[in-house]
């Protein structure tokens, strides 16, 4: 059989890398490209480019030498600390709407027919999430729409662009809406990281025995391990399915259960200070009926399982940090 080629846009990034890492297993040949290379390993693409993918040049240039599928990951974000604060808007819808109508337009002039899109749960509508107990998610109740967010707003944007081209161009697309996505090599430190990671590195950095913790701690989330979302896409792209569809947990915890899951596993005796901050909505889980009836399947690992290997690997950072 002939060797499958993937690109990967955004691969220098954290869910990037480790696909990468997963086509490379599933024998593809994989060409990344990112304005930046992993800060914490090697990447194990056979070709890494880097380069602006809001450039149309490089896009063009990227989909040559007959690739079978794009990976399409690159976007402008962060967490909450980045996308909530109004700060960086016209930074995140205009840089991650640039680079998708690059990649979808340096596609259909190449004639690649395949395309993964990571859209995000940040498109579901702040009125359905005001209740941290009963957040609803569902697909279909994408609409009418109403995200909280800038970010938000462009996902929805692009999902419609991706099947869009679909739809006209023949290009077979496949959308997947992420629920916080965590693992080994996610932003740890420095504003951009999510919820998990932050939690990991302020347990581990605590030296007085407490950690703050943005808002009143009973906002909810759920988060999905970085291996079951590469499960997830893999068999997406495999199927007939178009999507758009949820790749997350229904695992549901308030945040500050989750820093208290954090700190017994850290074996930390840890108090919870809960400070303002940058929050988004009340409450958020993803709603697995869709991807069950579609794919035959859903993610099933516990969250303990993921934030215990989270864990030691961001404490390790921290380590190496203070040792700098
Ligand atoms: P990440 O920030 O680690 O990766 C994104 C990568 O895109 C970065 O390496 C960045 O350098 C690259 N990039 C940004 N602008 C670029 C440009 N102009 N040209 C080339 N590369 C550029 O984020 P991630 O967590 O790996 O997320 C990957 C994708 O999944 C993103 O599209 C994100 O919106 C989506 N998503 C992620 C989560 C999550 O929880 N991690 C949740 C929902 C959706």
């Amino acid at each position: 059989m002939e060797t499958k080629r993937a690109l990967v846009c955004g691969a220098g990034g954290f869910i990037g890398s480790h696909l990468v890492r997963r086509l490379k297993k599933e024998g593809y040949w994989v060409r990344g490209v990112d304005l930046k290379h992993s800060e914490f390993s090697q990447t194990a693409a056979d070709e890494f480019i880097v380069g602006d993918l809001t450039d149309a040049g490089l896009c063009k240039l990227v989909m040559q030498g007959g690739i079978d599928i794009v990976y399409q990951l690159a976007a402008d974000m962060g967490g909450a600390g980045y996308i909530f604060t109004g700060d960086n808007d016209a930074n995140v819808m205009h840089n991650s709407a640039t680079i998708n109508l690059n990649i979808l337009h340096a596609m259909q002039v190449n004639g690649v027919k395949k395309v993964f899109y990571s859209s995000s749960a940040c498109i579901y509508p702040e009125y359905n999430q005001m209740d941290p107990d009963n957040p609803k998610c569902s697909e279909a109740s994408a609409y009418p729409a109403g995200p909280d967010s800038e970010y938000g707003w462009e996902k929805l944007f692009s999902e419609r662009l991706f099947l869009a081209f679909q739809r006209n161009f023949g290009i077979k697309a496949h959308v997947a809406r992420f629920h916080n996505i965590f693992g080994p090599e996610g932003t740890w430190t420095g504003g951009r990281e999510k919820s998990p990671a932050a939690m990991c590195r302020k347990v581990a950095e605590s030296q007085d025995g407490t950690i703050e913790v943005w808002g009143d701690g009973i906002q909810t989330r759920s988060f999905l391990y970085i291996d079951e979302c590469l499960e997830g896409v893999q068999r997406l792209v495999n199927s007939d399915f178009s999507g758009p569809v949820n790749i997350g947990s229904d695992e549901m915890i308030s945040i500050n259960n989750l820093a208290k899951m954090v700190a017994e596993i850290s074996g930390k005796p840890i108090a919870i200070k809960n400070i303002p901050g940058p929050l988004g909505v009340r409450g958020r889980n993803s709603d697995n009926n869709l991807i069950k009836e579609k794919l035959n399947w859903a993610p099933s690992i516990p969250l303990k399982v993921g934030i215990t290997k989270t864990y030691e690997w961001v404490s390790e950072q921290v380590a190496k940090q203070k040792a700098k």
